[in-house]
Parts: structure tokens; sequence; C-alpha cells
């Protein structure tokens, strides 16, 4: 058995931070690869290492004196190795750092090495072995990651290595560029890792217990999801939900190897299961709630457009012309309503508007601005009765006017438009009937 452990930034910002890393880490044997991000806030003003970097190498970059930035970067490295008492020193990588930043080895071979620098620092405090992301981690020549060499190259290296650090977010093409992921991504590194070692689990460590049911800013103490399937997540982020770097999914998924997501302050806690499938009821029919505002509707009408062969295809041309891709487009007999983001649409609207007279000559259009969607997912919903008529009568009963349905056809989720300003409380009043008085 082993498991792959991914800490983010918060859960190794400080040696204190560290330690209760190291005491997790101890606690089960058979969490035997680690993969760190770089030191993140301590408190909440801080800055983390990895805006540390980009920022000093921005001052390189200028020709300015970049020294005293990279400074308050090695004290932080610092304070972390002289808290749990290492005998290391990090001279020599911050010397080599210094020349590469006067030579301009880029923004990504800077942000890389808040990961690497502490990979070093986990490896030692654990004794485990050091393996370079730069070893491991492939991209190809035009910047692309490079899934396959990636997984030749991890399950290689790893296969006579029973525990070893390997730090999360960047990798190198095969001419040794140094190159990162998108922000967030050391949670790719550790699904490529966990996929690569044919993990029982992925472990993810941060500073919540687990995936909410729904935006804390809206609801005061939302309940936990305990277990989630990747597809539900899948909904759910599309409409907001922050939990894992979204490109993390697809690597364990393949493999059928479940994300445990787990809070480093709260150990004893069992946090959230992300699966393939499950056989497990979630407790409360929906399994999260999660919505975005700033939409728009433009409402298009046509008398017998039900009999017109080619009028959706030439609607959505007319977005396309003019690159704005669409959310939804529920339709009736003569009516069909496009949703798109506001903030995509708005400078384009008088062209699109154009587009779809030239292109589909309808009877009239009609917009509405300042829409919110929200995305009610469960895969509970399709064995339950009633779960549209609890949403619309809560939302009713909250005077919230509904000015768009739409169930998926996997019957995974129900999408509902309300108009901005209705959004938190038509969030609480689906949260409610479904988690706090369950009628
Ligand atoms: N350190 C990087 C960031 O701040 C990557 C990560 O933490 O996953 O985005």
């Amino acid at each position: 058995m082993s498991k792959v452990v991914k800490f983010g930034g918060s859960s190794l910002a400080d040696a204190a931070q560290f330690q209760k890393v190291g005491e997790i880490i101890r606690g089960d044997e058979e969490r035997r690869y680690v993969v760190p991000s770089a030191p993140g806030r301590r408190f909440p003003k801080d800055t983390k290492v990895t805006d540390m970097l980009y920022a000093c190498y921005g001052e390189a970059e200028k020709g300015g004196d970049f020294l005293p930035k990279l400074d308050q970067i090695r004290t932080r490295y610092q304070e972390i190795i002289e808290g749990l008492k290492l005998q290391i020193s990090l001279d020599k990588e911050f010397a080599e750092m210094e020349e590469q930043f006067r030579k301009g080895a880029g923004s990504d071979y800077a942000a890389s090495r808040g990961e690497y620098l502490n990979g070093i620092v986990m490896a030692a405090y654990l004794g485990y072995e050091f393996v370079d992301a730069a070893e491991v981690i492939r991209f190809k020549d035009n910047g692309e990651f490079d899934p396959q060499e990636t997984n030749t190259l991890l399950a290689k290296r790893l296969k006579g290595c029973s525990h070893a650090v390997i730090p999360g977010f960047y990798g190198t093409t095969k001419e040794g560029k140094v190159k990162t992921f998108s922000r967030g991504g050391s949670d790719i590194t550790g699904s490529l890792v966990a996929k690569a070692v044919k993990a029982d689990v992925y472990e993810n460590w941060t500073d919540v217990s687990g995936v909410l049911i729904a935006d804390p800013r809206i609801i005061d103490n939302p309940k936990g999801i305990e277990t989630i399937t990747y597809r539900e997540l899948r909904e759910l982020s599309y409409m907001g939900f922050t939990v894992l770097h979204e490109d993390a999914i697809f690597p364990v998924r393949q493999e059928g190897i479940p994300i445990n997501i787990r809070n480093t302050n709260s150990p004893e806690e069992n946090g959230t299961w992300i699966v393939g499938s499950t056989c497990q009821k979630s407790k409360y029919v929906i399994t999260g709630i999660a919505g975005k505002k700033g939409f728009c509707a433009i409402n298009i009408e046509k008398d017998m457009m039900n009999s017109e062969i080619g009028f959706g295809r030439k609607v959505l041309q007319a977005f396309e012309e003019n690159g704005i891709s669409f959310e939804h487009m529920p339709s009736g007999i003569d009516t069909l309503t496009v949703f798109v983001h506001q903030d995509e649409f708005m400078h384009k609207e008088q062209k699109v508007v154009a587009g779809l007279h030239r292109l589909a000559d309808p009877d009239s259009i009609d917009i509405e601005s300042d829409l919110a969607l929200i995305a009610v997912v469960g895969r509970g919903m399709r064995a339950t009765r009633g779960t549209a008529g609890r949403i619309f009568s809560a939302l009713a009963h909250n005077n919230v006017n509904v000015r768009m349905i739409d169930q998926g056809s996997s019957e995974l989720n129900i999408i509902i438009g309300v108009a901005d300003e209705d959004f938190e409380t038509a969030i609480k009043a689906i949260y409610d009937i479904f988690v706090i008085t369950r009628i």
C-alpha cells in the first residue's frame, strides 16, 4: 500500500506547520511519497513565497537591485530550517538562483524555486530521498505538458525508491528549461505521482476540512461533504467551487485512485473523499450548491422556429463568430435563450445582435442582464422524488423569482437562473431546505 501526500503552502508556511506535517507523515507508514508546495501565508496579510519569487525576479529583469528581496526569501527558509533544528544550508542553492536570475532564466524558473527549496528542506526533515521534479515532470518544447513522458519517467525513477519527496508545481523541457503549471499546480504534481506509483490514495492536505456543501461566504459554517464523485465535483468547480486545481483530477481519475482532501490543522477529521463512483448515499440528497453572478440572457423569438432546420446552429454561429462561448441554451417552441458571461458579451453585444439578424432573421431579440446561475448538484437526485419541487417551493417562499430552469440530462444537477440580487437569498433557501430543516 502506498499513499501520495501533497501539502499546500499554508500547511508548510513555517516550522510549526512543518512539524504538524511531519507528525501526519510519520503517523502512517504508507505515506511514502510527499509533494510539497512552497511556503504559503503565515497570517492573512503575509506574502506567499511564490509571489515573493515572482516579485524578486521582476526586479532582476528590470535590472534593479533584487538582492534585498532574495534575502527576504532566504530568511523565510532559514527560519524553517532553524525552527526544525536541521543541519542543512541552502547557500549553494541561493548562489545558483542569484546567478540564474542575473542570466534571465525566466519567471517560471524563479517561481519553481519555492517548491524546489521546500522539497530539499522537507526531504532532510523526513529523511526521505529528494527527487527533483526537473528529472521527472516533462514539458514539450512548445511549453505543453507531456503526460506520457512524465508518467514513464516518474514510474521508472520512483520504482526503486521507497520514500521520496518530489517538489510540486514545475518540471522541465528535454533541454532542461524549467516550466511551471498554472498557479496551484502542485495539486497536479501530486496527482501525477499518485498515478505513476499506482497509489491507493492521493491525500491532498490543505487548511480546510474538505469540501463544503456551499460557499462559507454565503452560508455560516456550512456542513462538509463526506464523499463526492469526480463528475459532481466537476459540475460544482465549473460553477465556482475552488478545491483542487482542475487538471489534478484527470490523472488519478484515469487510474481510479480516490482523492482525500484533509486538513493539516485538524488531522483527526476524515475530510472529503473524491471518488469515481460510489454507492455511499450523500447525507442530504444534494451534494453541493454553487453559483456565479454576472450572466446575460439573450432571448430570441421567431414564429415557427421549431420547424426551421438549422436555426439553433445559425444562432450559435453569431456567438462563435465573436469568440463567445455560451453557458446554457433553454428553449421553447418559438423562443430560444442563450446564456453568456456578461463581461465577455458586453463589449460585443451589438455585433452579436447584428450577426443574429443576419444569420437567423429572428422576429425579436431581447437582452436581460445581471442574472446569476445556481447549480444544485447531487447524485442522489436521480433516485429522489420531489427534489425540483422542494427547490422551487423554497425559492418561492423566499420571494425569489426563477428566470430559468435547466436540468442536465444526467439528472446530476439542476441549474437555476435568478436575478443577481437574489443570488445569496436563493442559495440560503436551497441550503436551508435540504441541509437544515430537511422538509
Ligand atoms: N506555489 C504555487 C502557487 O502558489 C503552486 C502551488 O502552491 O500549488 O501557486
